[in-house]
């Protein structure tokens, strides 16, 4: 027992040697001094960087006292102020730190302190019970050899043993307790290491941030210096241009200088110049009323013998210019009488709405390129070709038309009666082409406008009166479209003078002597007119329309007076009675209509042919228009046709109407044999294409050539005969 206890008082010994280098007392101190040299180290580089603070603190103040950037300047050092309180409580943090960390050292010398004394005490203790130990081993020898007092004192020993015991359990439990001791103290230190690391973590942290507040501070105070380079570049820059700028200005101002002084240098001799010019007027202006006489003495002899001259010329141009006007009139009359006075045009009025869609509405009329007196109209599957004096495409404007007929207007200034017929089925457009639409007036207006014109251009020479007459012919009854009864029938008569001439009693005369004038005129005639409706075309005109105007001129030199009419004359429709389906008082319409047609047909055969007799009486028309009809008069028939498919009978029956009065135009004799009498309007309706031509004069079947080469030898004929 005795041995293990030895044993276990060593181990014991061993372990409490072992504890206390492992406690490493001068190792936590070693430490602790470690932490405070590296606390002062800290406390340096923070006074360094609190005087370079200071510096560049003492840098910006002084150069930047009216810099805009002292807001940010404040702005940063409010920053910095703030830095510097964390930094200023770290460093309180640390000294708190410090302390403890001394408290904790105080106390771990405190508890070493208190360990050695146990140690001490134990090792005393242990002194104490070898001690005894050896006595009572001692005793055991002297014992044993006294058998008996060896047997007794076994016996103590057993005793004394069995207190040993004791003492050792309760040195045991103390050695217990020492080691919870130990252990406690084992964990305090950790908890003090553990402290010690956060804290040294914080002091990394606060180290972090102030390199990155002190990173931040360089940054803005390199900033700040670009920015004062670039202010201080761009003053010198503003300085220099305001430099170069008043370089500049005063140089100008220097020129304007010289230009001033070497203008008033200039200005000296002119104004010398000018006294003296003053001078030499003032000396004129004395003698001017002396001069003034004499040089109007000599103007007014001058200018009396000018009179006299321009007088004398006067008088022979006078001369000249009559022969001049004879000469005119006879020449005119001599092309009329050559170019035949009754001429033919056709019009071909585009294709419009009311023909419908589809293959109705195609155009069966088309033209020959070469010749503008040519149209061949499709009728039946057969071409069908027409020769006039002029033909006018659909795409022909009023203007054009008019161009064409402009020449005969003016003739009437001249004292020539001129007639102009629109001659076609209802539809085909002769009121188009007579009074047109107002945004484009026909012929009636335009013709006014020409006469008005053509006066005022004679004006110096002539005193001209246009009067203008509007009538009707309906139901072979004449009427005046612009008198107050309408109704009232007008006769025609003889005149009383015994001239032969025609007038109409009563007719209503306007004089019109612009064109507002004629607007009123024919909105006046607008409403008179008779038009009503048949089942052919929508409004159909049943009635002849005449416009006729007078022109009376009075040549003041020579006493000379003309008298000119122009019968302008939109005819009723031309198409025949079967197909507008009219009955009883209809019916009667449309005989008056074609006998009148008949009747104008007639009178123009034999005028053409220059017959003896020429039937005017067969017709209010033709009676009424006798003397604008006969003699020198001239006439111009206008034969309008519908292109559309639908049309086409009618507008044969228009075109050989047209071809039939215009191809009279050959001499007396021939003519008569050739042509024999003037078809009736109801021949020409009951004529297929080409059949009431006579044999020989068969056109209908002529190509476009040969049609050209018939003309050209009428022409010849024409010519050689007159
Ligand atoms: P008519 O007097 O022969 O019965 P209109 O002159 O009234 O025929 O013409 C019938 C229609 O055709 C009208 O709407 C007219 O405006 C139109 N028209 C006739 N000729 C032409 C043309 N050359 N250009 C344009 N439209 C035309
Ligand atoms: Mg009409």
């Amino acid at each position: 027992q005795v041995e293990t206890l030895k044993a276990k008082l060593l181990e014991q010994a061993q372990e409490i040697s072992r504890l206390r280098s492992e406690l490493g007392g001068t190792d936590a101190e070693k430490h602790r001094d470690l932490l405070a040299a590296e606390n002062e180290r800290l406390r340096q580089e923070m006074k360094a960087c609190e005087g370079e603070l200071r510096e560049l603190r003492r840098q910006q103040q002084a150069p930047c006292r009216d810099c805009p950037h002292l807001q940010e300047n404040a702005r940063l050092q409010e920053q910095l102020s703030q830095l510097q309180q964390e930094a200023e409580e770290t460093r309180a943090k640390l000294v708190e730190l410090d302390l403890e960390v001394q408290q904790k050292t105080n106390r771990l010398a405190e508890v070493e302190l208190r360990l050695k004394d146990s140690l001490a005490e134990r090792a005393e203790e242990e002194e104490r019970l070898s001690r005894r130990l050896r006595d009572s081993q001692e005793t055991i020898a002297s014992l044993k050899s006294q058998p008996q007092q060896i047997k007794y004192i076994i016996k103590t020993v057993e005793v004394e043993s069995a207190k040993a015991k004791q003492a050792l359990c309760e040195t045991q439990s103390r050695n217990q307790y020492l080691q919870e001791q130990v252990g406690m103290q084992r964990q305090v230190l950790k908890e003090m290491e553990q402290q010690l690391q956060s804290s040294q973590k914080t002091e990394a942290q606060l180290r972090a941030q102030i390199t990155m507040y002190e990173a931040e501070l360089e940054r803005a105070h390199g900033q700040m210096l670009e920015e004062m380079q670039a202010m201080e570049e761009e003053k010198n820059h503003a300085i220099e241009e305001a430099f170069s700028r008043a370089q500049v200005e005063m140089k100008a101002v220097h020129e304007n200088l010289a230009g001033v002084r070497t203008n008033l240098l200039t200005l000296q001799p002119a104004l010398r110049t000018l006294t003296h010019d003053y001078n030499s007027l003032k000396r004129q202006v004395r003698d001017f009323p002396l001069l003034l006489q004499e040089t109007l003495r000599s103007a007014r002899a001058e200018i009396s013998q000018a009179i006299e001259e321009v007088h004398s010329t006067n008088r022979e141009l006078l001369r000249k210019y009559r022969r001049e006007l004879q000469l005119r009139k006879k020449c005119h009359n001599e092309l009329v009488r050559l170019k035949g006075n009754i001429r033919v045009f056709g019009r071909v009025r585009p294709i419009t709405k009311e023909d419908g869609e589809g293959p109705e509405a195609a155009s069966a009329v088309t033209f020959d390129a070469d010749d503008d007196a040519v149209l061949h109209l499709l009728h039946k599957g057969k071409q069908v070709s027409f020769e006039l004096d002029k033909v006018f495409p659909p795409q022909a404007s009023q203007e054009e038309v008019f161009q064409e007929v402009q020449a005969l207007v003016t003739s009437c200034i001249d004292g020539y009666n001129v007639c102009i017929f629109a001659y076609g089925q209802t539809g085909a457009g002769k009121t188009y082409t007579m009074e047109g639409t107002a945004a484009n007036p026909g012929i009636n207006q335009r013709a006014l406008q020409l006469l008005f014109s053509e006066v005022r251009g004679k004006a110096a020479d002539w005193d001209y009166a246009i009067t203008v007459s509007a009538a009707e012919i309906y139901n072979e009854a004449l009427r005046d479209l612009l008198g107050k009864e309408p109704q009232e029938k007008l006769e025609i008569k003889l005149c009383p003078d015994g001239s032969g001439q025609l007038y109409v009693p009563g007719l209503t005369e306007f004089r019109v002597q612009s064109v507002e004038d004629i607007n009123k005129v024919f909105e006046f005639g607008h409403v008179k007119r008779v038009t009503e409706c048949t089942n052919l075309n929508e409004h159909s005109s049943r009635s002849h329309a005449l416009l006729i105007v007078t022109v009376r001129g009075l040549d003041r030199s020579t006493g000379l007076r003309t008298t000119g009419k122009l019968n302008l004359v939109d005819l009723a429709g031309s198409e025949r009675v079967g197909r507008s389906g009219a009955e009883g008082s209809r019916l009667r319409e449309a005989q008056h209509i074609n006998k009148s047609l008949s009747a104008l047909g007639d009178v123009i055969y034999a005028l053409r042919s220059r017959q003896g007799h020429v039937p005017f009486r067969n017709s209010k028309l033709t009676y009424l228009l006798q003397d604008s009809l006969s003699g020198d008069s001239k006439t111009l028939m206008m034969v309008q046709v519908s292109p559309a498919e639908k049309n086409t009978s009618e507008t044969l029956c228009s075109l050989k109407f047209a071809e039939r009065v215009r191809s009279v135009e050959l001499g007396p004799v021939s003519r008569k044999a050739e042509l024999g009498s003037w078809p009736s309007q109801e021949q020409l309706e009951g004529d297929s294409p080409g059949s009431a031509a006579p044999p020989g004069r068969g056109h209908a079947s002529h190509s476009p050539g040969q049609l050209s080469s018939r003309s050209a030898s009428i022409r010849r004929k024409l010519h050689t005969s007159g």
